[in-house]
């Protein structure tokens, strides 16, 4: 079969050149219509040299998502299945049981699969499809993901907005297997969790916390401790299991706090340190000032307060909102682990929220630790768009 064949425009091949894999619509000459979303063309310059193999999506603005750099690789069934195999030995490597049965197996462009995201739950996978070439790929990467995994059970969760940026309808449900109430229990630094697939937030637990998670609880000891979007319990198990005097949850979702609760239990921790607010951090945080409450440690870990790069402005006030409030909270002395996870607030933007944060509260800070998404969502230095977790961990001296 004669290879479909995409020609870019003059001089619009630098990004590529430089291994970036993205190709926006505007710089290709002229975008095939009829061809199946997703399908592999090769990509030439305008002057006739080949660039890539990459999926086509006419209709995305990311119009080619590059699956090759390599002239004679053949895009096919095979090639999905070795990026597959790869990217679950590497995690095999870097992650051990100690640490964590559960981690992101599979980070869409940093593994080769522009659009695919496989985590992996115990026994049980959740993959998301967000792109138009992952999904033209669908049936071999299930199957591929059953034969790599050797896994009881998949779960699709391809039920996130940008899907429709790809012209894609939401998918979501059992691929195989038969987990029929659709938790899994999962067990991180020997602390167990519920993980709730089917409904929970991502693909059901925030996967790039983990050794953050266990940081914060070298941090714990004999301290009072406040978690902000506490969600099903991550960091307070850990104050918890780092011997912290107290520790106060907030999170606004019921369902959280509820699955929370039963991680609390089904850990056998003890329930007179705890305390759970379903509330609004922004709320909750001014009640805990007017009242005069102060903490050794505060941990504010915010969902995505800025999804699109429009958002920028409003989520830099939310972000310094939340930050000026904690050190106005914090004792002499105490800690504060604070995260960010939009991809457009970049380490250096957030580090200046934090600060002008810290001045506006009056409160002398230094950084002890810069924190990051964890090993399993690798960042090539080709694609930064890849890292999207930052976080400081500061402390209050005066
Ligand atoms: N730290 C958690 C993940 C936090 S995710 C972990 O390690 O697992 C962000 C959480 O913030 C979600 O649980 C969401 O329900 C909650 N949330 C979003 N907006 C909120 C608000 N304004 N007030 C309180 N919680 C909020």
């Amino acid at each position: 079969m004669i290879p479909l064949k995409v020609y870019l425009k003059a001089n619009r091949e630098k990004s590529i050149l430089k291994r970036h894999p993205w190709i926006f619509s505007g710089a290709i000459q002229k975008i095939p219509e009829n061809i199946q979303p997703g399908s592999t063309a090769a990509i030439y310059s305008s002057t006739g040299n080949f660039l890539a193999w990459a999926s086509i999506n006419p209709k995305s603005q990311i119009a080619a998502r590059i699956l090759s750099w390599c002239e004679e690789e053949e895009i096919n069934e095979a090639f999905i299945h070795q990026k597959i195999l790869s990217a679950v030995g590497k995690r095999k490597d870097s992650i051990s049981s100690e640490e964590s049965d559960s981690y992101r197996c599979f980070y869409t462009e940093s593994d080769g699969i522009p659009g695919l995201i496989i985590d992996i739950y115990h026994d049980q996978l959740v993959i998301q499809i967000t792109s138009a070439g992952a999904e033209y790929w669908r049936t071999t990467i299930i199957e591929a993901c059953q034969k790599i995994t050797g896994v009881a059970g998949c779960f699709e969760r391809s039920d996130e907005d940008i899907r429709k940026l790809e012209g894609l309808a939401p998918s979501k449900g059992v691929l195989f297997g038969n987990n029929k109430n659709n938790f899994v229990e999962i067990e991180e630094w020997g602390i167990r969790y519920l993980v709730d697939v089917q409904k929970g937030q991502k693909t059901g637990f925030y996967l790039d916390q983990r050794q953050n998670r266990k940081k914060l609880r070298e941090y714990s000891k004999n301290r009072s401790v406040l978690n902000c979007f506490s969600y099903t319990g991550g960091f307070t198990l850990n104050a918890l299991a780092g011997d912290c005097a107290e520790v106060i949850s907030i999170d606004s979702s019921k369902d959280a706090i509820f699955l929370a609760k039963r991680n609390m239990e089904l850990n056998s921790l003890p329930n007179e340190r705890d305390n759970w607010v379903e509330g609004d951090v922004f709320l909750e945080l001014r009640k805990f000032r007017d009242s005069g409450r102060k903490f050794d440690l505060i941990v504010l870990d915010p969902p995505k307060f800025a999804p699109t790069y429009n958002s920028i402005p409003k989520a830099t006030r939310a972000y310094k909102d939340i930050n000026l409030l904690a050190f106005k909270l914090l004792e002499v002395g105490g800690t504060l682990f604070t995260f960010s996870c939009s991809g457009g607030i970049s380490t250096d933007l957030f580090q200046k929220i934090v600060q002008g944060a810290a001045l506006d509260a009056k409160r002398e800070v230094t950084i002890l630790e810069r924190l990051r998404q964890d090993i399993d969502h690798p960042v090539p230095l080709s694609f930064p768009e890849a890292e999207y977790l930052k976080g400081l961990v500061c402390s209050i001296q005066e």
